[in-house]
């Protein structure tokens, strides 16, 4: 099952995509703070035109940082072996697919990277490293964790580099089942970044430093996470650039493509 989110008479509401139509549901995936059915009205939209809103409305949106071994090594950072380095981004980073990444006049060189993106199904705190994920996840989805790659150089933690508005484009879909593996349906999956076009990140989630499971148990042992929490699970090598006018797509096999045109942020 795929979901998407989107606006009906000025009300945000889930919706069910069924061979390239929307079928509007009642209620949430997410009610009651466990994975549920909504009940699916008659209403079908076609997905092509819909605009859409962020597939998920996090509490919070975790990172983790250097999780494939190229993209350290290409940043010229030491490769991590003990544990998972993250960091947050703010809600207000959000964007759904089709909107504009602002770069903003405070950087001068601001950087894609396309992420496999995992939305949290179930209230989670202290998972064990070795624990069946598959109660805690709604699904998984395409993230650009947008970063303002001067001020990452010049600030002694991320918040601004990572913090933008409009610095988290994320969508266009959960999809449940994104992978062959029905045990790990995270595992295997290609993730792919292009600019106008042009490939500029390749990997696979079989690439990882750290498991999803380690992951999550690095972060909730810190943190609790909620439902709609977001986690972007760090990006593969080939990190560069953005430019006003570039349309930037992040594709995730059994997922789809979440694409984003760029601009420059208005004058204050
Ligand atoms: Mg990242």
């Amino acid at each position: 099952m795929k979901w998407v989110r989107l606006l009906q008479e000025g009300q945000s509401c889930w919706g069910q995509l069924h061979d390239g139509m929307i079928q509007v549901c009642v209620g949430s995936p997410l009610a009651g703070g466990q994975h549920c059915r909504p009940h699916p009205t008659l209403e079908r939209l076609p997905l092509e035109g819909t605009p859409l809103l962020p597939p998920c409305q996090p509490t919070k949106i975790v990172c983790v940082g250097r999780n494939y071994r190229a993209h350290a090594e290409e940043m010229g950072n030491a490769v991590l072996e003990a544990d998972p380095l993250f960091f947050l981004k703010p809600p207000s980073s959000l964007l759904p697919p089709g909107g504009t990444i602002l770069l903003p006049s405070l950087s001068q060189r601001v950087d894609h990277e396309g992420e496999l993106g995992v939305v949290i199904a179930r209230r989670c705190h202290r998972l064990r490293p070795g624990a069946d994920l598959r109660p805690y996840l709604f699904g998984f989805t395409c993230v650009n964790d947008v970063t303002a790659r001067d001020l990452q150089s010049r600030d002694p933690q991320w918040t601004r580099a990572k913090g933008f508005d409009t610095f988290c484009p994320v969508g266009p879909v959960v999809a449940e089942a994104p992978g062959a593996d029905p045990a790990r349906p995270w595992a295997g999956l290609r993730v792919e970044t292009r600019v106008n076009g042009v490939l500029r990140q390749s990997g696979s989630t079989d690439d990882f430093l750290f498991s999803l499971e380690a992951q999550l148990a690095a972060i909730t042992a810190v943190m609790t996470l909620e439902p709609g929490d977001l986690i972007a699970t760090g990006t593969p090598a080939g990190v560069g650039p953005l430019a006003p006018g570039d349309r930037v797509s992040v594709s995730i096999s059994g997922i789809g493509t979440l694409e984003n045109v760029v601009a420059a942020a208005p004058e204050a």
